[in-house]
């Protein structure tokens, strides 16, 4: 066994002796002789042999997101500077982790748009455009984002948000094959990054808020063919069970369940490793979120909120540790999964880093799944801490909001840590992580009836919304917050923190370098001090950067490279919580870094501010309540929370839509389909229609008279 301190000398060594050497040889000699995304297990598993390429999302196998480069380090970050950048012709949330392999950058943008470009300059090679129905989005929580793709032998895997995997070939984008991993009647999506393990694509899907049932899929690298499928929940028990822990899993559920499929979505982690040649997935919560109308009378609901250890050759089940027994919260546990070798108690021990949604930090034992240890890296009011005999949470009273007025839970479904990749630095011994602090107000709702078009929560989507009384508004949102924090898994203790005004960071990159880097939520990417948190370099990027950055090297030279675009859930769900960073604008692009770098992004061309012109209503109050409900339940997940946009989709208020029947022609007729707005009219009547319209005017004239108190409150500028 290779203790850290070992590897740590290692590390060195290479460092020490690749300095010492030609520059080229980081990059790869032999790369110009190379096919195209030339990559296989081999080659991943010495990828610290070239730390100048980032073959797979976490660059290597362990997902640490460390890279042993350093010629951008502590001491010269401030010389970094725009080497290129590459205008995306999409306005959404852009989430994904680009590959590097020598010398070429493939990604995905919104709408699994798959890009790959020449690393040193952004020049397109070529790219390809799935053509994902726009009304599919229809069907994603959070917005149509991809986190990117897996390269394997000289293809380029992807899934698409309508639930298709696709095979390319990285020499030209042609389709190589193509085949439909989801049951097109259900809600599915696919948003996270493919990984190919031992010539076989893995990839999960989402949807767990709208009815379905979660999964995760091989299919052989070669032909497009599936090889194994595991399902992480339990289907109807009267057929028979695809696998023995499925059995053992039904047994943790009541009711009939498998009616709204149970949820258990596997969206984001899946991570291999080849030294127990395991497969580690992440499981997304239960669905419907209340488990009265989940599992009625009780039952842990496995495997929902679980890391699930799979054998990768077959899905067999090894072992699972499930870190929210019976999900209350949409707490998923389909946040990315970190593999390292920690000291724990002066031994060595392989362990698996977590930091899902529940805001608590686990150190799990890769070998079995036993949890080692686990602390709140941030504020958590819904449990005190965590029984490790049982590896159960300790709830809190409040954690199953009892009552008609429960406080809010934090963290919410947001999450404490969310997709965004978070880093692990094996010379500094500390976790990168992207901190949320956003509560969430829930409260059981009665008699909750399953809708295919709707969010189906099971909570009361009105009493969660911003309550419009200026000062109960103020109070909640001062509450909101964001932070990068350093945390030492092996004392498990915050080392250092980076305030933010507000949530959803980016994710990060932790580099031999001593530097940490991070895009921001106000805009900015920057770099830290690895071991202090000091910033050392901060670039305008003129939009929220929410993705996980990468550095690579070509000829030489190291480049530090992020995809930016604001969007994603935050934006479009939270209302004016998603102002907290302040109002950036989505302005997708793949930015490109490098020391002495001249390049310059183009001023950001005005934008007019819209006038709020709302009709006049005779609606009655039980009309707009009436109006209230609805809204919350079916437009707020993209058109905002109590209709407040956070700019990337239309703010309903402002529409001239509101007095004309134009409002009926797209919520009911489809007129806006091509653009991603569907019609409602299977599961809402014009009435419906109607007095989602006057809430909506109501909305607008409380805006409204709101925006003029505050002028008139404001005091004259020659006022002394
Ligand atoms: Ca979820």
């Amino acid at each position: 066994m290779v203790g850290p301190k070992v590897w740590s000398v290692l590390i060195v060594l290479t460092l020490a002796l690749c300095a010492g050497c030609s520059r080229k040889n980081l990059a790869n000699e032999s790369a110009a002789s190379r096919n195209p995304a030339d990559v296989n297990g081999a080659r991943i598993l010495a990828a610290d042999r070239e730390p100048g390429n980032w073959m797979i999302h976490g660059r290597t196998y362990n997902e640490q997101r460390f890279s042993p480069l350093k010629f951008v380090n502590d001491k010269n970050a401030g010389e970094l500077g725009l080497a290129w950048h590459y205008d995306l012709d999409t306005a959404r949330g852009q989430e994904a982790t680009p590959l590097v392999v020598d010398g070429v950058m493939y990604f995905t943008s919104a709408w699994t748009k798959v890009f790959a470009l020449n690393a040193a300059t952004g020049a397109r090679l070529w790219s390809y455009d799935p053509k994902v129905p726009p009304a599919w989005a229809v069907n994603a929580c959070c917005d149509v984002v991809n986190r990117g793709v897996a390269v394997w032998e000289g293809k380029v895997f992807v899934g698409t948000l309508d639930g298709r995997l696709i095979a390319l070939d990285a020499g030209t984008g042609k389709v190589l094959w193509e085949t439909l991993t989801v049951d097109r009647d259900a809600r599915y999506t696919i948003t996270g990054a493919p990984r190919v393990v031992k010539g076989k694509v893995i990839i999960g899907n989402g949807g767990g808020e709208f009815g379905v049932r979660g999964y995760v899929s091989a299919y052989d690298a070669g032909t497009g063919k599936m090889v194994w499928r595991f399902y992480t929940v339990p289907g109807d028990p009267s057929k028979p069970f695809e696998s023995p822990i499925l059995e053992r899993a039904a047994k943790t559920w009541t009711g009939e369940w498998w009616k709204f499929g149970g949820g258990g979505t596997v969206w984001d982690a899946i991570v291999y490793d080849p030294e127990l040649d395991l497969l580690y997935v992440g499981v997304g919560n239960g669905g419907p979120w209340n488990s009265k109308y989940r599992s009625p009378k009780g039952g842990d609901n496995l495997l929902t909120c679980s890391i699930v250890a799979l054998r990768p050759d077959t899905g067999e089940y090894v072992w699972h540790y499930q870190e929210d027994s019976a999900d209350e919260w949409d707490f998923d546990s389909s946040e990315q999964i970190i593999l390292a070798d920690i000291p724990i108690d002066g031994k060595p021990r392989k362990v698996l880093l977590h930091a899902p949604k529940n805001g608590f930090f686990y150190v799990i034992d890769r070998e079995n799944g036993a949890v080692i240890s686990g602390k709140p890296y941030t504020f958590v009011n819904w449990a005190t801490g965590l029984d490790l005999k049982t590896g159960r949470p300790i709830e809190t009273d409040i954690a199953r909001y009892p009552g008609n007025n429960p406080p809010p839970i934090v963290p919410g479904p947001l999450g404490a840590h969310s997709w965004q990749p978070m880093s692990y630095s094996p010379l500094t011994g500390l976790t990168y992580i992207p901190v949320n602090d956003v509560g969430f107000k829930f409260k059981s709702t009665e008699g909750f009836e399953f809708k295919k078009l709707a969010a189906n929560y099971g909570i009361d989507v009105v009493a969660a919304g911003m309550p419009q009384d200026p000062k109960i508004k103020k109070a909640i949102l001062d509450t909101v917050k964001g932070k990068l924090v350093a945390w030492d898994p092996a004392q498990q203790k915050q080392v250092w923190a980076v305030e933010r005004p507000g949530p959803w960071n980016g994710g990060t990159l932790v580099t031999a370098g001593n530097l940490v880097f991070e895009g921001t939520a106000a805009g900015r990417f920057d770099a830290y001090r690895a071991d202090t948190g000091e910033r050392v370099w901060s670039f305008d990027a003129q939009t929220g950067v929410m993705a996980g950055p990468v550095t690579y090297t070509v000829n030489g030279e190291q480049y530090v490279a992020v995809l930016a675009g604001w969007g994603g859930v935050f934006p479009l769900a939270t209302g004016e919580v998603s102002f907290r960073s302040g109002r950036v604008r989505n302005v997708s692009r793949m930015l490109a870094f490098k020391l002495g770098g001249k390049a310059s992004l183009p001023p950001l061309p005005e934008v007019e501010e819209p006038a709020l012109k709302p009709p006049s209503t005779r609606a009655s109050a039980a009309q707009v309540a009436r109006g209230e409900r609805l809204f919350q339940r079916y437009c707020a997940a993209c058109h905002g929370d109590v209709a407040v946009s956070g700019g990337i989709l239309p703010d309903l208020r402002y529409s001239s839509t509101l007095s004309n029947d134009l409002w009926y022609h797209i919520v009911l007729d489809g007129q806006l389909q091509t653009e991603g707005m569907v019609s409602f009219a299977k599961e809402l009547s014009h009435d419906d229609a109607k007095a989602i319209r006057d809430y909506v005017i109501q909305r607008a004239q409380q805006t409204l008279a709101q925006e003029k108190s505050a002028v008139q409150a404001k005091p004259k500028a020659d006022a002394k």
